[in-house]
């Protein structure tokens, strides 16, 4: 069923406003404005309120998000974001403060600021924050900038190398380059861990320092982290935790604790602010003590019993953003910490590891599962099993769309070919995890007694499957009138 567009809808006679008689003389927009200005055609719809209204509802009921259902989608904690967080951030105080307003007319908003900085350097055990990056890819960045301002002070001239295991998220090698660093993959392991042999052969003095994810894109936990940060330090290079899985570890270990000196986090993944379609989110940056002064600025200080914008560092990377980050995702973000408390936090890192065990465990006997060791907060499995019957982990993902699930990750990490990569995160019920345990199943089922079912999939989506490349490249969003 295609929805029609709102101008196939539109009828002249079914005007939706009501203007009050004019009570001025009328003047011809030609005597005003030069006609070259004037638009001839604007061809806007015309329905009545009630039309618009139906017409914007349906298509909105054809959204898939997380309020409407699970939405396991690997490295992206689509987790349940509470609803009180919407409700503190509309909070007049807090929702109309203007960009530019004087400190001393702010100081609960900078309070708010100060309060998550110290939670987020408490749980990342880093000694200085900065809240300015609007997201995790700009948080590496910022992050990766502060390496460079080090190096330079250091008069490091040499170290222009960064290391990133080929389990590294993909944004990784993009801040790399980005900042100016040039790349050195290093492999993982037989149990997905950083190859520490291959990675002790290319240390050297040019080596600036290395971005870890950890928990990995294979959603395992990286074991010579401690390791790491003997060998890195020995050459002068930094370590950087790229923490946007922090899901899988808040409130059970630290990054500063094993020795990393720059981390970021995702606020919009780990600290329930929602996010997807590109934003809004946050990308914290911690750093240890020998580096604050580079982060950016103005920073937050407290002057005299006042808390303040201090822009005094001389060797600041500059400011990121414009205005001191995404006020209000940071807020909900901050009401997240306050409202579960160090306990909360804990037990949700928990819950979330223990989801997604749980489900590895039911699926392995089904689909092929590439690393079986514990997980964190996601797990790879993938249809490599299901090859023979000519089905791909593309036809499995499509086909979930038929059971009213979202698909998971599909093709990352690209060390594991046909990967399906899936997170529960804690807050689904054993019942929606079984329910979509129970989907996989079936599906692999299918995959053996009718395949074509999988690779014609989905079925009762509103749009069937699209040639992906065509649609990504050639994406074709405008209005036309349709041929009759
Ligand atoms: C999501 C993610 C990022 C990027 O975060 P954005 O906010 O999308 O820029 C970086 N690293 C990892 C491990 C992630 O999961």
């Amino acid at each position: 069923m295609t929805e029609p567009l709102i101008f196939e809808l539109s009828n002249d006679e079914r005007i939706s406003y009501q203007i009050p008689a004019l009570d001025v003389p009328a003047i011809a927009p030609e005597e005003v404005i030069d006609s070259a200005y004037l638009r001839k055609e604007l061809n806007m719809p015309v329905l009545s309120e009630r039309d618009t209204v139906m017409h914007f509802t349906r298509l909105s009921r054809l959204n898939y998000s997380v309020d409407s259902g699970f939405y396991p989608l690997g490295s992206c904690t689509m987790k349940y974001n509470p609803k009180i967080n919407e409700d503190i951030a509309r909070l007049p105080g807090f929702a109309r403060v203007h960009p530019k307003q004087p400190a001393a007319t702010i100081q609960g908003i900078m309070e708010v600021h100060k309060l998550l900085s110290d939670s987020l350097a408490e749980l990342t055990a880093m000694d200085a924050m900065t809240l300015q990056p609007a997201a995790g890819a700009q948080g590496e960045l910022t992050g990766l900038l502060v390496m460079a301002a080090y190096h330079k002070k250091k008069g490091n001239t040499h170290k222009n190398k960064i290391i990133i295991p080929d389990s590294g998220h993909g944004t990784n090698p993009a801040s790399v380059s980005m900042a100016g660093f040039e790349v050195l993959n290093v492999e993982s392991d037989e149990d997905g861990c950083v190859d520490m042999e291959k990675l002790k052969k290319v240390i050297g003095p040019e080596v600036a320092g290395i971005m870890l994810t950890n928990p990995n894109t294979l959603g395992l936990f990286e074991k010579h982290a401690k390791e790491l940060s003997e060998t890195l330090h020995s050459v002068d290079a930094l370590l950087y935790y790229d923490g946007a899985n922090f899901n899988a570890i808040m409130g059970w270990a630290r990054p500063g604790d094993m020795g990393f000196d720059i981390v970021h986090l995702n606020v919009h993944k780990t600290l329930s602010t929602p996010h997807g379609g590109g934003g809004p989110g946050a990308g914290p940056v911690g750093v240890k003590a020998h580096l604050a002064e580079f982060l950016p600025v103005p920073r937050i200080k407290e002057e005299n019993g006042k808390l303040a914008f201090s822009s005094s560092d001389k060797l600041s990377l500059g400011s990121v953003v414009a205005s001191n980050g995404n006020f209000l995702v940071l807020l909900k973000a901050l009401a997240y910490i306050v409202q579960n408390g160090g306990d909360g936090l804990k037990h949700s890192s928990a819950c979330a590891v223990l989801n997604a065990n749980y489900m590895m465990e039911k699926l392995k006997a089904y689909y092929h599962l590439p690393y079986d060791r514990l997980c964190k907060h996601e797990f790879v499995i993938t249809s490599e099993n299901l090859a023979d019957y000519g089905v791909k982990t593309l036809d499995v993902a499509k086909r979930l769309l038929d059971y009213g699930f979202h698909a998971p990750t599909v093709y990352f990490p690209l060390i594991v070919p046909e990967a399906m990569m899936i997170e529960p995160t804690e807050t689904e019920t054993r019942g929606t995890l079984d329910s979509f345990i129970e989907a996989m199943i079936k599906i692999a089922e299918e995959a053996k007694t009718n395949p074509d079912l999988l690779k014609e999939a989905p079925h009762n989506t509103p749009v069937r499957r699209l040639d992906e490349t065509t649609a990504a490249r050639k994406p074709d969003i405008n209005w036309y009138k349709r041929p009759e």
